[in-house]
């Protein structure tokens, strides 16, 4: 799967900006002035990686969602 094939979606109230995702994936995740993630565009590590972002990230705070390329189901 690409990285065009799905959507990084943040749930900021869930984000503390521990700062896990922006380590595991510094090409897709970057914390804002108030220290909360958001992704960068476009996403340039692969699906793995931001995988393993969302699974390290202590305050499940990180989704990835299909494209609406495809089936628009959580992943
Ligand atoms: S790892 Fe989770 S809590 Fe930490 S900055 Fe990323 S999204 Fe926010």
């Amino acid at each position: 799967m690409s990285p065009s094939d799905f959507d990084i979606e943040i749930d900021r109230n869930a984000c503390r900006g521990a700062g896990v995702c922006v380590r595991v994936a510094p090409r897709s995740f970057a914390l804002d002035s108030e220290q909360r993630s958001r992704t960068l565009q476009p996403i340039k590590d692969d699906r793995e990686s931001i995988q393993t972002a969302a699974d390290r990230c202590p305050y499940f705070a990180i989704r990835l969602i299909q494209s609406s390329r495809g089936a628009g189901s959580s992943l």
